[in-house]
């Protein structure tokens, strides 16, 4: 049989619910089936007699009356309303739109969707919490779902606050903001059930006798706002060790400049990390950083900031107002607290050692990555001038990081093409007036770069972390150069290697150099090592320290650059070396005051070292140095460094 067709018929058939509702007579002006079920109504008629008046709250009110506004205005909404037909609570979500009556006055027109099937995560979809209040914020009036979360008693609107600037915010849009403009913000409330986050959505009205009212509407949005803040704290959070990232650091930094506040940046890296990394693993350089992080974290115990800015580049940033002390002071404080053993499960102490560079803000820049770039090529020049020690940005010191990365590219492409060279310098003992030994120098030019020193290649490839390559590759040529030099010269010449600190400590040099010297048929006394005295003085303060496994396995150490470090005379005793090399800055001064010298010498005597001077660069201090006993000599007056076929062309000079 057909069915007629008529409106009513077919609005019957839908499981949706849609009514139209008068609001200012406060009774129902039609509804579909699914909506008389809904309302717990027998039929239409029965649902139409029904006054909605008693059981409309005055927020309610209001806020339906607010709903006509926005509807005037072609609006629609869509929210999660709680009813309750004939005392049964039922839970709804309703998109509402308006519906003019003949008589021009503005309906209600209400589909109401199963809760279960709405997933929009754009909208809030707790149910609506509707409350009134007056001018003053004191209660008037909430529905049944506000009551529950704020318990009945009457309270102040601005109480429910959590944040000091939430409510002023909030106080300042009620006192300032035309009618039916709207506060909507997600908020931190109190609730009877502790704090939650509700999103507001509020606005002024006037009613008819002119009385100001403030409306409120809350949804309970906690559990998406957790989420959203635990992947907002995420996306700038360093997962290994806590700090922030690099988002989370400039963030943060932008919000000190907006507060126009000035603070120091200290751009940490720790020295030869990737060494460390390499031979004992990531799980020991993951606890290093961790532990970075911790003493970072509570340093001094002032507020500030702390970011894990790449692998072992850290960033500590201090407000300037939280400080007394220049920032000089703190960083030395900041070097000391770095500098401390790391303690790790199984293994012994581990020294590291941190390079800073330093700048400040305003001062040194007012653009941030201006900032942190210049902060880091501070750290650079810190790294340059022997690692351990901080560095406060001077101008056009950035310069130095472009370079840096331009002397890398040409290591790595004279690594591969062997275009890599090594220069011999000749030692002499001026006693004998005879060669003593060579010492093996770095050299590489670049057709664009010009010859680059081998101070900054040594300090790339430290950074870089292929330091173990490049020495392992300078330990072999240089003792097959030396099997030639033997040959050439003396048999009983030795070589001296330069070490670099953050190479020393790999566990399988020694056997590397043991495995390379059997290969070319050389005893282990016929190379000397040479290091610098704070490489030296880092690593026997360790128990487990690679200058006892040197000696043990049979090596000659050299102490570089003496009288240069920090610690100098005083811990001379501790190194057991057999060479003490006094830095070439002393050999300058001999001429003009040569005690300073003569007494360093006695006292490497008396500690049963023998002293080597280098950076002799005339006959006349040769001589004078000759005259303290001082007989192993190296300088440009005795021989220039040259490569090995220099020695191979004139070997007459040398014979
Ligand atoms: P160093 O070990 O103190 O080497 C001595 C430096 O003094 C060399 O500079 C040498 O050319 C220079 N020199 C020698 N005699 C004189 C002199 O009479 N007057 C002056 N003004 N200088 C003189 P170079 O070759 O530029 O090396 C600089 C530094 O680079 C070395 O200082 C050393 O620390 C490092 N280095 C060089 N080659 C190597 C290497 O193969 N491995 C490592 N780890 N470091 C190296
Ligand atoms: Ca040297
Ligand atoms: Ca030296």
């Amino acid at each position: 049989m057909r069915e007629s067709f008529s409106l009513q018929n077919i609005s019957d058939k839908l499981v949706t619910a849609i009514w139209i509702y008068d609001v200012d007579n406060y009774c129902m002006y039609w509804a579909n089936k699914a909506a008389l079920t809904l309302w717990q109504s027998p039929s239409l008629s029965e649902l139409k007699s029904r006054d909605f008046k008693l059981d409309t709250s005055e927020a309610v009110k209001q806020t339906l009356c607010d709903y006509q506004h926005l509807f005037e205005q072609k609006k629609t909404l869509s929210r999660m309303w709680e009813y309750n037909p004939q005392g049964v609570i039922k839970e709804v979500f309703c998109q509402m739109s308006g519906f003019v009556f003949d008589n021009g006055q503005m309906g209600l027109l209400c589909e109401a969707l199963p809760a279960d099937v709405i997933n929009d995560e754009s909208n809030p979809n707790s149910v609506v919490m509707l409350s009134t209040y007056d001018f003053n914020g004191k209660f008037i009036s909430g529905n049944p779902p506000f009551i529950q979360i704020f318990s009945k008693k009457s309270h102040s609107l601005y109480e429910i606050f959590i944040a000091d600037q939430d409510r002023d915010k909030f106080k300042n849009f009620i006192n300032s903001t035309p009618q039916y403009q709207q506060f909507e913000e997600d908020v931190l409330i109190k609730t009877v059930l502790g704090a939650r986050w509700h999103r507001i959505i509020a606005h002024t009205s006037h009613n008819n006798s002119g009385n100001k009212k403030i409306l409120v509407q809350q949804f309970d949005i906690n559990s998406r706002k957790m989420s959203e803040l635990a992947i907002a704290k995420e996306a700038i959070t360093d997962p290994l060790t806590g700090l922030l990232n690099r988002r989370g650091l400039l963030r943060e930094l932008n919000n000190i400049i907006k507060n126009n506040e000035t603070f120091i940046i200290f751009y940490i890296d720790l020295d030869g990390f990737k060494m460390i990394n390499d031979s004992l693993g990531h799980t020991v350089g993951d606890h290093i950083l961790k532990s970075l992080a911790q003493r970072l974290l509570t340093h001094k115990s002032i507020e500030s900031l702390a970011c894990r800015y790449g692998g072992d580049e850290f960033i500590w940033v201090i407000n300037q107002k939280d400080i007394i002390e220049t920032p000089k002071v703190i960083a030395n404080l900041l070097l000391t607290e770095l500098n401390k053993p790391y303690f790790s499960d199984q293994l012994q102490p581990m020294l590291v050692s941190a390079s800073i560079g330093i700048a400040s803000y305003p001062d040194d820049g007012c653009d941030i990555s201006k900032l942190i770039l210049r902060a880091d090529a501070a750290m650079y020049l810190a790294k340059k001038q022997g690692k351990r020690r901080w560095v406060n940005y001077i101008e056009g010191m950035e310069s130095g990081l472009q370079q840096q990365s331009e002397i890398a590219q040409c290591l790595f492409v004279a690594l591969k093409q062997h275009t890599l060279m090594l220069y011999y310098q000749p030692i002499y003992n001026v006693d004998l007036n005879d060669i003593d030994s060579f010492e093996a120098l770095l050299r590489l030019y670049d057709p664009e770069l010009g010859w680059i020193s081998p101070e900054e290649i040594i300090c790339v490839a430290e950074e870089v972390g292929i330091i173990t390559e490049l020495e392992y590759w300078i330990i072999k040529q240089a003792i097959m150069d030396l099997l030639v030099l033997r040959q050439l010269i003396s048999p009983n010449i030795t070589m001296a290697i330069n070490i670099s600190g953050v190479h020393f400590t790999d566990p399988k040099l020694i056997s590397y150099i043991v495995k390379t010297l059997e290969q070319y048929n050389l005893p282990l006394n016929a190379i000397v090592l040479e290091l610098t005295e704070s490489a030296l003085l880092s690593d026997i303060s360790d128990i487990d320290n690679s200058v006892t496994r040197f000696i043990d396995a049979g090596f000659s150490l050299s102490i570089d650059d003496f009288g240069t470090g920090f610690s100098s005379l005083a811990y001379l005793h501790k190194i057991p070396a057999k060479i003490v090399k006094i830095d070439q800055s002393f050999t300058n001064r001999i001429e003009d005051c040569n005690s300073m010298v003569e007494s360093i010498h006695q006292l490497i005597k008396k500690q049963g070292f023998t002293t080597l001077i280098e950076g002799v660069s005339s006959m006349h201090q040769s001589l004078l140095l000759k005259n303290m006993g001082i007989f192993l000599q190296q300088g440009y007056a005795l021989g220039k460094p040259k490569p090995l076929d220099y020695y191979q062309n004139n070997i007459s000079v040398y014979r």
